[in-house]
Order: structure tokens, then C-alpha cells, then sequence
């Protein structure tokens, strides 16, 4: 099935980008997996209703924009794109079946992954992603009962914890492995006031609530028989390595736990495309030119899945690809070149408050030291810190190597929750900055999918 313009994410990123086209008479494909459209930040409520801090009325507009273009939009919710071949060629499962697409441009706009870190017993029955805990909330109405306490770093952690709090819920203590903001940072961050004012915010409303706030501290273990009972905290140095001396006990049933976002960089990887580590945007992301093409022609990249930037740059980035892509394909664009120029505008001082805000809470190398030996990295396969060490040792030295030997990210997840863990683990063993070791591997097909739908797609199989 051929169409010319197919998007894949409808967050903010790529609905946006939809409608930009739409306004000018383009249409196009909208893929995404998620039953909604919206994307990670501007979930529709399921189930219940639970009244949620910093509720965006942006998510409602976006979908009646969508549904308003449905002649122009072809939004195809519950579909997963599970490879990408040259051309490029699509491979979507969907709930009826699987089919092909071979779009003449394709627009990746798969947003954010969180980061996870690995701490002793945070396996145990009661520890959730930050992320986690907001969907359940979010989306569902379902939220924690008893004392919970939230961990990690970044907006994200203060977000959650005061959305819970906020909705009744326990939250007893933060526990930040960045300190207090400086001086300097906040100037950064005031390049975009109305951001740093929701920041001081969340923080107003945890003092109100008496959530008492630990800096400069991380989880180093969740302890627990079979729940979550108590977590152990301790003090963190400069690199977030946790420090000797006095640990202190919290009492807990449920525990959040992240580490900031990263891309989620699969398709645009198994698309071909050149990627570089980037700490501010989040680590690994695709490189992109000025019009957001990619390395590979016709392939263009938007939003948090080409790099950490927040929903206000996603949605700029949609205005922006919807203009220039326009002008490629010919037509005139509804889109001003005024409304593509404040949106570059805008994105100039997100980048600096970006710059600041990873300044204060960018992720650092020393937080994955607080796995031990028996620590489970990779949770899917069953691979313990040691048991990762002991194949470094053996000299299975790079990721492809250490994936062969260990079977880490080889499993449900495809090295999503692990990754970044054992690519700190390759770099603290061989010396080599994880910007300089090569990127971790992805394989089709991406998530899980019957026989049946990959028979069906088999003869299509590039060369056959
Ligand atoms: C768990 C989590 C919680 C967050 N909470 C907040 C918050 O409360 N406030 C805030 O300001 N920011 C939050 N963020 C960040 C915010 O979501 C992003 O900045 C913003 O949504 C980026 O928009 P986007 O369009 O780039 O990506 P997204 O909104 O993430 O949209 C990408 C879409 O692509 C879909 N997708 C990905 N891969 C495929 C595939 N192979 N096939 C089909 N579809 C695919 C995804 O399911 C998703 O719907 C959160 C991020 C995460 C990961």
C-alpha cells in the first residue's frame, strides 16, 4: 500500500506534524500504537476520573483537530510499526493483521523512553517507573495506597510526586540524586519562565504536604519480602556514585523510580539513519539537519524520539516539519512562514532551558555503580550485574559481543529498561566513554508478534 507522507507517533510531535500538513491540503498516515492519540503526555482518561495536577486541555485540541481533518488524516490507532526497511518499507501490526507501507517521506515521532537504574531489590512486587505510576494515574484513575516513596531525578520526579500528592496519595519522601538547583541553572531555566514557575510549583506544593525532599541522595536498595517494605537511602557524590558513611531507612510500600528520559531511537535506527550521543538531548539521538531530514533521504525525525526536548519543542517541531515538508512536496503552505519562524523562536529558548535544566538533573555515570553483583539488569532474560561482569572479564567487550554472550536485551523488552545500564557497564570495565562505544543493536521485529502476521509478511521480505 503506497501513501505518501506516513508519520509514526501521534504525540505531540506527529499529530502536530499531521495537522500542519493537513492545513495544507497534504494528506497522510498517522501510526501509532496507543489507542489514542496524544502520545505519552496527553493521555485521554479510560478509566475513573481523578483530578490530576497540570492538567493540558492541548491533548483534547489535538484530538478534535485529528478527527476534524479525518478526510486529510488517516489516523491508525493500535498500530505498531515492527520494522523498517530501505525505501523505506513499513512493517505495521495491527489488530486485525499485518500490513506494508511505502511512503514516499516518513516522519518518525516516537517519542521518549524513561531511563531505569538498576538498584538491589527494586524487582520486588511494588516498585514502578515514575512514568508507570502517572499512566496508572492518569489513565486509569488507579493510584498507590500507603506510605509511597518517589526517586530519581529531573522535572519528571517533582511532576509525578506533586500529581500524587496532590490526588491524596502518601508520598512521604523524594529522593533527588541532583542537588539544589544554582544560581546559573535557574538563570537558564528562567529563559522560559512559565516552565520554571511549574517547576517551583510542584516543589511549593510538596512543602505543603510535607513531603520531606532528600537531595543529593539516591535509593541504593529496596528492601522487602516479597513487597516492598522499606527503601535505603544514601548520600551521592559529584558523579551520583554513592557515598560512604550513614544510610537512612524509609519506610515504604510502593516505590517510583526513574532517571530522566531518553529517545526512544528504534525506528530511526532500523531505518538506517546516522546517530550521535548527545548527554543533553538524552544520550543516543539521530542526527538531523536543519529541516529535520535525517542521514537516510526522505526520512525525517521530530519530537523526543530525535531528542529529549519536551512537549513544547515536539509540538514546534510538528509546526516546523509540516512547513518545510510542504514546501518540498510543492504545495502552498497554510502554514505561515511567520508561524514557522516563532516556532524556531520558541525552540531557540527551550534549547537553553533544556541546556540548564540537564545541567542540573542530566543523568551521571555514577548512579549505575549502585548495582551489585546480583543486582537483575536485564529483567526479561534473567542477566545479573555479575553475570555481565563475568562476560566482560571473559572479553566480550562490546555491546554486540556482551548481547551474543549474555542474552541481555534480547528479550521482551529489547534492551528498552536495560540498556543504558549495560552500556554503563561496558564503559566502567573497558575504560571507553558510552559516547564512543558502538550504539546498541535493534532487531525486527520489534515487539512481539504472532507467526501468522510475520508469515503473512514474509514474501515481502526485501529481495524476494
Ligand atoms: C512515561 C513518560 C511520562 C511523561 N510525562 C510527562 C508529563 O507528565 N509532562 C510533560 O511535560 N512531559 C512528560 N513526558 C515527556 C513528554 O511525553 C514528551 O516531552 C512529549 O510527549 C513528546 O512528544 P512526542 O510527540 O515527541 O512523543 P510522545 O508523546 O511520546 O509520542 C510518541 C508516540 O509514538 C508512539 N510510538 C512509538 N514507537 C512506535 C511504533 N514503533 N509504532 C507505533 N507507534 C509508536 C508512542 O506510543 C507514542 O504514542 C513524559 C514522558 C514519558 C516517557
Amino acid at each position: 500500500m503506497s501513501a505518501k507522507v506516513v508519520i509514526v507517533g501521534a504525540g505531540p510531535a506527529g499529530a502536530n506534524a499531521a495537522l500542519a500538513l493537513a492545513r495544507s491540503g497534504i494528506a497522510s498516515v498517522l501510526l501509532d500504537d496507543n489507542p489514542h492519540a496524544g502520545g505519552q503526555i496527553f493521555r485521554p482518561r479510560e478509566g475513573g476520573r481523578l483530578p490530576l495536577l497540570g492538567a493540558d486541555t492541548r491533548g483534547e485540541t489535538l484530538r478534535q483537530g485529528l478527527r476534524h481533518h479525518a478526510s486529510l488524516i488517516d489516523h491508525r490507532s493500535g498500530h505498531e510499526v515492527i520494522a523498517v526497511y530501505p525505501g523505506p518499507r513499513l512493517w505495521v501490526a495491527a489488530p486485525d493483521g499485518a500490513y506494508e507501507l511505502t511512503p514516499e517521506h516518513l516522519v518518525l515521532a516516537t517519542g521518549a523512553v524513561e531511563v531505569t537504574v538498576p538498584v538491589p531489590g527494586w524487582t520486588l512486587p511494588g516498585v514502578y517507573t515514575l512514568g508507570g505510576l502517572q499512566i496508572l494515574a492518569k489513565s486509569s484513575a488507579i493510584v498507590p495506597a500507603g506510605k509511597v516513596v518517589l526517586a530519581g531525578t529531573g522535572p519528571l520526579l517533582y511532576l509525578v510526586a506533586a500529581q500524587l500528592v496532590s490526588a491524596g496519595v502518601a508520598v512521604t519522601d523524594v529522593v533527588d540524586a541532583a542537588g539544589f538547583p544554582t544560581a546559573g541553572q535557574l538563570a537558564g531555566m528562567a529563559r522560559v519562565p512559565a516552565l520554571l514557575l511549574r517547576g517551583i510549583g510542584f516543589e511549593l506544593t510538596l512543602r505543603r504536604h510535607g513531603v520531606a525532599i532528600h537531595r543529593r541522595s539516591a535509593v541504593v536498595e529496596v528492601v522487602g519480602d516479597g513487597a516492598v517494605r522499606e527503601v535505603v537511602v544514601a548520600p551521592v557524590g559529584d558523579d551520583w556514585a554513592p557515598l560512604p558513611g550513614p544510610r537512612t531507612r524509609l519506610a515504604a510500600g510502593v516505590v517510583g523510580l526513574s532517571f530522566g528520559l531518553r529517545a526512544n531511537t528504534e525506528l530511526t535506527q532500523l531505518a538506517g539513519c546516522d546517530h550521535a550521543h548527545d548527554p543533553v538531548r538524552g544520550g543516543w539521538r539521530v542526527r538531523r539537519e536543519a529541516d529535520y531530514a535525517t542521514s537516510v533521504a526522505k526520512v525525517y525525525a521530530i519530537g523526543d524520539g530525535a531528542g529529549i526536548g519536551g512537549v513544547d519543542t515536539a509540538l514546534a517541531e510538528g509546526t516546523i516539519l509540516g512547513h518545510g515538508l510542504t514546501r518540498r512536496l510543492g504545495a502552498t503552505a497554510a502554514i505561515l512562514d511567520a508561524e514557522a519562524t516563532e516556532a524556531q523562536r520558541q525552540i531557540s529558548s527551550l534549547t537553553l532551558f533544556r541546556r540548564a535544566l540537564h545541567d542540573w538533573s542530566g543523568l551521571r555515570p555514577g548512579i549505575f555503580s549502585i548495582a551489585d553483583s546480583r543486582t537483575m539488569v536485564c529483567r526479561c532474560e534473567d542477566v545479573t550485574a555479575g553475570d555481565i561482569d563475568a562476560a566482560l572479564d571473559r572479553g566480550l567487550a562490546l555491546p554486540r559481543g556482551l548481547k551474543l554472550g549474555t542474552r541481555a536485551g534480547m528479550g521482551l523488552c529489547q534492551g528498552r529498561t536495560c540498556g543504558p545500564a549495560v552500556q554503563e557497564r561496558i564503559a566502567r570495565h573497558s575504560g571507553v566513554a558510552v559516547p564512543e562505544l558502538p550504539m546498541p543493536t535493534v532487531r525486527v521485529p520489534l515487539r512481539p508478534v504472532t507467526a501468522a502476521m510475520l508469515a503473512s509478511l514474509a514474501p515481502k521480505l526485501p529481495g524476494e
